[in-house]
């Protein structure tokens, strides 16, 4: 949500060759037909009757937190850009090539040898810039000095489009400060947090007496952050109150803010931080950064000292030595349940990815992603398009004004498929093969300088937020437009051909591209218009109505009760709730004018319909440990995989009939209770 774009981890079909005819000679080939377990009714658990057989199958890997479809294209991912990084050093190119700031940054990050004979040294002069700091406002300007080099702390800030001018850059301010996934960590309860916060306390106490304090120092001191940043917690809002544009929206002369806060110096800070021409903020939280400035004031120096000498650190660590690296991974252990971490191939692609992912891209999309797949999916946004432009047409509850607004809105949306046209200059980025964290470093300024640079100037219209081989998709509603890379797509050893209609619908059609469609009209991304600006498009009776029917989905999901005695947040969740009953209803809508559809053939004994829905759910095959489980509850604006099948497909008519579901199965719902917004 930093940037206000949902991101969705929606999935793709990785499937045996079906033709459009009848049965394959082998249907154990055929994904769809062999994941099932069929000991279970698709209207008990449609998500265990689709996916059951492969998740008994395939347990979670000691390493990861969760295992699914998503993690199969990911290992392929992984593979593709392992060769990638592997090629480009073996070719050695002239120094400033693509190549070579791939190959440079490879091997130093795989340089275990010289990462661990220097260690936490690789820090010292940041460390003995802070210790030297005499007053807060010294600390508050190497806050934002470390802020160019990647390190968070104080607040969250970040520059993007105005929400209420879409063609104006703005500087952002945001809650933050705090170590913890968000603040519900120092105050809620139950078991599962409970060891979260005791595994924080103890990297923090090992951290500060890594930094250098004795033990009885490091004892006192990270008793005294970890109560700092619980303050913070406490002034910082919860993530149900976070959705409110309008709430989390309030612009000021920086002069203002700089009266009501006088312990943070703006401008130094921004100085520092290689900002220029900041005249105008919005501040998301205001209360928050009344309680941090109250904090500075209060707080004695040196708590902030190792406050920040701590967050520097635990941002670098996955750059550092072995030893500080596991302190580190010890504490996530708790959130996410892994048992180990990755191999240090993978860890260094996914740094890489962050650094300079479009610089790898380059590379990728040549070897990857031919201007065939782009044609496919992009004539498939264009059906989808047509489909909801149908079903907005022929809505009951919107008025006849409300559906102009929309109809023009969803006619301007763009659309952005598998790379960019036009790719960032990383020219200034200087990455040399002996420092892993120095390069990350540079990383994290070039990607500061780049984001202050925007501040002024017009939106860049052709720039994407995520790489090319991203397994994700979004819908922005500041451009108004959907982006989905090459990545999304991306099938392990199988060739987009080889997919059949109903799958290729279900998954792309629906899971992507007609969720991330809709979500230029749900609750949060209706409320921007055509061009991307906040401005309210719909009548009061419009709002009513449509905020009746959300009601209904909020119900359903909170009903949920996926481990122990943790609820999905259906209200939180509802924008992505929505989303998908909508684009599961889009890409139905869109499937039923193919020929495949039209023509009625089975594959495998499995109808056309089947497939559809199982495709739908074949896209959140997944398995995830209870831990990460009740972390994603606590955490995430998306229902966990198994609710985001069996939620929506009970609203849907087709899925009944599909299944032959009656009265009496547990997933029944009585027409009543069937929620209907699109
Ligand atoms: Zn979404």
């Amino acid at each position: 949500m930093k940037h206000l774009i949902f991101a969705c981890l929606a999935a793709i079909a990785l499937l045996a060759a079906c033709k459009t005819t009848t049965d394959t000679a082998n249907p154990a080939a055929d994904d769809l037909w062999a994941n099932r377990d069929t000991t279970i009714s698709p209207g008990d658990d449609f998500f265990m009757h689709a996916n059951g057989g492969w998740i008994k199958n395939n347990p979670i890997p000691a390493s990861e937190s969760g295992w699914g479809i998503g993690h199969l294209v990911n290992e392929e991912l992984y593979r593709r850009k392992l060769a990638i990084n592997e090629k480009s050093v073996k070719e050695n190119a002239a120094p400033g090539t693509v190549s070579r700031k791939i190959a440079n940054f490879w091997k130093a990050a795989m340089d275990t040898v010289r990462i661990n004979k220097v260690g936490v040294a690789a820090l010292q002069a940041d460390m003995n810039q802070i210790d030297a700091a005499q007053t807060p406002l010294d600390l508050v300007a190497l806050a934002g000095e470390l802020a160019r080099k990647g390190t968070g702390s104080l607040f969250g800030y970040y520059i993007t489009q105005d929400d209420k001018n879409a063609t104006k850059m703005v500087f952002r301010l945001y809650q933050g400060g705090i170590n913890m996934p968000n603040r519900d960590y120092y105050f809620d309860t139950d078991s599962k947090t409970i060891a979260v916060r005791t595994a924080y306390k103890d990297y923090l106490l090992q951290s500060l007496r890594r930094l250098g304090m004795n033990e009885a120092t490091a004892a006192a001191t990270a008793t005294e952050v970890y109560a700092l940043e619980t303050r913070l917690a406490q002034a910082s809002r919860k993530l149900a109150d976070l959705r409110d544009p309008y709430k989390n929206y309030n612009k000021m002369a920086i002069g203002d803010l700089q009266k009501q806060t006088p312990a943070l110096e703006w401008a130094k800070w921004l100085q520092k931080a290689n900002m220029k021409g900041v005249d105008t903020v919005i501040v998301g939280q205001p209360e928050f950064f009344a309680a941090l400035n109250k904090e500075l004031m209060s707080t004695p120096l040196p708590v902030w000292k190792a406050y920040l000498k701590f967050c520097h650190l635990s941002d670098n660590a996955r750059y550092l030595d072995d030893a500080t690296y596991m302190e580190s991974f010890t504490y996530t252990k708790a959130i996410t349940g892994v048992a180990e971490p990755r191999p240090r191939w993978k860890r260094a692609l996914d740094s890489e990815e962050g650094a300079m992912g479009e610089v790898l891209g380059q590379l990728f999309v040549k070897e990857y992603f031919p201007e065939t797949a782009k044609k496919r999916y992009s004539d498939m946004v264009e059906t989808v398009r047509d489909a909801y432009k149908k079903r907005i047409e022929a809505l009951t509850w919107m008025s006849d004004s409300t559906k102009a607004f929309a109809l023009d809105k969803l006619a301007k949306m763009k659309k952005k498929v598998g790379y960019p046209d036009k790719w960032k200059d990383f020219s200034a980025l200087q990455i040399t093969d002996t420092s892993y964290v120095a390069n990350m470093q540079a990383a994290a300024a070039w990607w500061s300088d780049y984001n202050a640079n925007k501040l002024g100037k017009p939106v860049d219209l052709d720039e994407w937020e995520m790489t090319p081989q991203t397994y994700n998709a979004y819908y922005n509603p500041s451009l108004n437009e959907i982006v989905m890379p090459a990545g999304i797509f991306a099938v392990p050893g199988k060739r987009d051909e080889e997919i059949d209609d109903a799958w290729a619908y279900g998954n792309v059609a629906a899971s992507t591209i007609g969720h991330e469609i809709t979500h230029g009209f749900d609750d949060q991304g209706r409320q921007y218009d055509a061009a991307g600006n906040l401005k309210n498009w719909w009548t009061k009776q419009d709002e009513a109505e449509f905020s009746k029917r959300a009601q209904g989905i909020i119900r359903q999901f909170n009903e949920f009760v996926p481990v122990d005695t943790l609820h999905v947040n259906g209200e939180a969740t509802q924008g992505e709730n929505i989303a998908d009953l909508g684009g599961m209803l889009l890409g139905l809508d869109a499937f039923k004018q193919t020929e495949t559809y039209k023509q009625g053939k089975a594959i495998n004994g499995l109808t056309a319909l089947q497939r559809f829905f199982l495709g739908w759910a074949f896209a959140w095959m997944n398995q995830i440990r209870p831990e990460q489980l009740a972390t994603r509850l606590k955490t995430d604006v998306h229902a966990p995989a198994k609710e985001r099948v069996n939620g929506p497909v009970v609203n849907i008519p087709d899925w009944y009939e599909a299944f032959g579901v009656k009265q009496g199965a547990k997933m029944y719902r009585p027409d009543s209770l069937r929620v209907s917004i699109w």
